[in-house]
């Protein structure tokens, strides 16, 4: 076995690679660019070398950089992780040329898989099932035209070099074919350096259904069951399960078998995957499956294959490359129950998934019931370098409906501050019926896109538990908390401030009053088009960034956290943002000091005791007002003379009337 490795890569791949390496006793060389120096997989490893800057064509795609470190540190192998450069077969012949160890497959397998157009031949020779359609060396118009009318409309262009869903393009009718044909060779070239295509027959709504195979150099070859990865936006996964629902025995064994003779017609040695696209319209069928590309690398997905088998994957990879025989025989796998994982991303699903930028100022996992694999910690910035993965949630569970449930309460008790995360998108798959039931294609999110992306409304209790939070400590005095704060707060009468929250499209303009020294009450304050019904509370306490406050007789421990120009409350395993607008406070606090006595809430004047012309000191009690079932004192703000008297005794009052106001003072 190795004494030590370097690992080629960053993030939570590079963080899973180290534990597994550590447990087995093997020291691990980190390495990092300029924005990674700090970052944690550079912390967990036992050595880390500087290999360039934050860009990745200068830091983490530099293979010379990546294979002199290694030299440097005297590791014996390179595990390539995911992405970068793990399909990269030039770099696998530099690496094994400077006398390293590749921790995954050969370079012929990896050539052998890297176009599609040949990896299709080799299958159909392997006697794999491929997606009917050309992959053949013509490449004029006519000739691939005139297949496409043999293959029967739709069909699907694709770029012989391309990945990530880059150069594909569906046509649905032939006189759009030609146009489609330069679109696809336009992009294969402008991204992959390479105009050639292959034309395919477009399956509607089918799923993605993918076997995990491991190889070893002594000719061994198994598969370790199925993923479904029909969960996907624009050809990227988000969440994937094993098994596939409505898998069979009969389906399961003819997709494992296709799978191994695919890795054995390559020699293949080490973790790959290999993906099929499945037309599952009438459930799952063994003659109704295809191939479509194999990845020659450990998947970000690999963790539920992990959770089904109780193996590890890394260790696998470890041991295989180090030339052991594979640790066991088909015969010796089975599937223990259900698993998911759902990947975490900071991202603005309610803008078009817009890839998010920030700091973590708090960051949260649930402990329970999950497994975290991330690359970030508290603290820790998200830049727009790299992939903004954030973490990959998974769980398992002894059926389906309990590992889902799983899933969707880890969600829920994961708490992120200060980056847009799809936290509330994916939970809202994990309700979403169709998928409840089992009922998956890759075309389940975009037709579902709205219903997801629909937030429930924030209850008017937390819009007001917000207003009382967002105050800040020591504004009103030199205290540090602002709920034990005396000085005006601690004021018997009712001293009052507009506080600005938004929450989500809603802007609130809100008056937050101090009651007694437990009691407040947050009132919609102008007419702003803020929709709050009077929330009255009492908050018994507030330490650790903890609210406890009883409504109605209902205890609620609430957690708040602030961040400059953002408020999160957590509470019962859901969070509400809300964002405070810079809007300066000082009217209102001029206001309380000034002129007019507003009613803070909707209520009765009980008593009234003055009258216009008399003058009266600052904190006079000048009216009595009952709201909410209590009596508030509504006190003189400052010493002066009664000018208007807007209100009788008896007089239904709503939040916000103007009910006395002093004459204004003299400059
Ligand atoms: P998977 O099925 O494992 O998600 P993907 O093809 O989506 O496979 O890629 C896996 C990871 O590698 C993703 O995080 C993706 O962002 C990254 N990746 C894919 N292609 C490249 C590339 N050419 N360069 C850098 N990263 C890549
Ligand atoms: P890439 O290399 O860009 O990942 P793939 O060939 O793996 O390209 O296809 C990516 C995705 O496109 C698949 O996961 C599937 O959702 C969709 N897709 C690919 N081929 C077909 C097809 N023949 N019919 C329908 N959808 C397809
Ligand atoms: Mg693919």
């Amino acid at each position: 076995m190795f004494k030590k490795i370097l690992i080629a890569n960053r993030g939570e791949i590079a963080c899973r690679i180290i534990k597994t390496a550590r447990r087995m006793g093997i020291t691990t060389v980190a390495v990092f660019s300029d924005a990674d120096r700090n970052a944690l997989h550079v912390e967990m490893a036992d050595e880390a070398v500087r290999i360039g800057a934050a860009l990745v064509a200068e830091s983490y795609l530099k293979g010379d950089r990546l294979i002199e470190a290694a030299l440097a540190s005297g590791a014996d192998a390179i595990h390539p992780g995911y992405g970068f450069l793990s399909e990269n077969p030039d770099f696998v012949e530099a690496v094994e040329a400077a006398g390293l160890t590749f921790i995954g497959p050969s370079v012929q397998a990896i050539r052998a898989m890297g176009l599609k157009d040949a990896a299709k031949t080799l299958m159909e020779k392997a006697k794999v099932p491929v997606v009917p359609g050309y992959h053949g060396e013509a490449q004029e118009l006519v000739v691939l035209a005139g297949k496409a009318n043999e293959i029967g409309f739709p069909v699907l262009i694709k770029a012989r070099a391309g990945g990530g869903g880059k150069g594909m393009r569906l046509v649905h009718d032939a006189k759009d074919f030609a146009e489609a044909l330069s679109a696809a060779k336009r992009e294969g070239k402008a991204s992959f350096g390479d105009d050639r295509v292959l034309v395919e027959k477009f399956i509607p709504s089918p799923r993605h259904i993918e076997i995990q195979v491991f190889g070893d150099d002594h000719g061994n070859a198994i598969h370790l069951f199925e993923r479904d990865c029909s969960l996907q936006r624009r050809h990227q996964k988000v969440i994937e399960e094993a098994p596939a629902p409505g898998m069979h025995e009969e389906m399961r064994q003819a997709m494992g078998e296709a799978a191994v003779k695919a890795a054995k017609a390559i020699g293949y040695s080490g973790a790959g995957t290999i993906e099929f696209i499945v037309d599952g319209t009438d459930g799952l069928q063994p003659n109704r499956f295809y191939f479509m590309e194999m990845n020659t690398r450990l998947q970000v997905e690999h963790p539920v294959t992990e959770m089904i088998t109780g193996l590890d994957l890394v260790e696998w990879q470890l041991r295989v490359a180090a030339g052991e025989v594979l640790p066991l025989k088909q015969e010796d796998v089975s599937i223990d129950g259900w698993a998911f994982e759902a990947r975490v991303y900071a991202e603005d699903s309610q803008k078009g998934f817009l890839p998010a930028t920030g700091t973590l100022s708090h960051l949260r996992f649930p402990e329970q019931f999950v497994r975290v694999d991330s690359g970030v910690r508290e603290g820790d910035t998200i830049t727009p370098f790299y992939d903004p993965m954030i973490a990959k949630l998974v769980v398992h569970g002894p059926d389906r409906a309990t590992a889902l449930g799983r899933m969707e309460a880890a969600l829920a008790q994961t708490e992120i501050v200060g980056v847009t995360t799809n936290i509330a998108f994916l939970e809202a798959l994990c309700r979403q019926a169709d998928f409840a039931r089992g009922d998956v294609d890759t075309g389940l999110i975009d037709r579902n896109l709205e219903q997801l992306n629909t937030r429930e409304l924030t209850p008017d209790l937390f819009i007001a538990v917000a207003a009382i939070a967002s105050l800040k400590p020591g504004r009103f005095s030199g205290s540090q908390d602002p709920f034990d704060t005396l000085g005006i707060w601690s004021h018997w009468a009712a001293p009052k401030r507009v506080v600005h929250l938004a929450s989500g499209e809603d802007f609130h303009e809100l008056a937050v009053t101090r009651l007694s020294r437990t009691q407040w009450s947050v009132t919609a304050y102008r007419d702003v088009g803020s929709t709050l019904a009077p929330v009255f509370m009492e908050l018994l306490s507030s330490a650790n960034d903890v609210m406890r406050v009883d409504i109605n007789g209902t205890l609620l421990n609430i957690r708040y956290l602030r961040d400059r120009q953002t408020l999160t409350l957590i509470c019962q395993g859901k969070a509400y943002a809300f964002a405070l607008p810079d809007i300066s406070t000082a009217d209102m606090e001029a206001e309380d000091m000034g002129d007019r006595i507003v009613a803070p809430m909707p209520g009765v004047i009980k008593q009234i005791n003055v009258k216009v012309g008399q003058s009266v000191s600052r904190d006079m009690p000048l009216a009595i007002m009952e709201a909410m079932k209590m009596e508030m004192t509504l006190a003189a703000p400052r010493d002066g003379v009664i000018a208007e008297v807007l209100v009788a005794e008896g007089d239904q009052v709503t939040d916000g009337d103007l009910l006395l106001s002093l004459e204004p003072v003299e400059e």
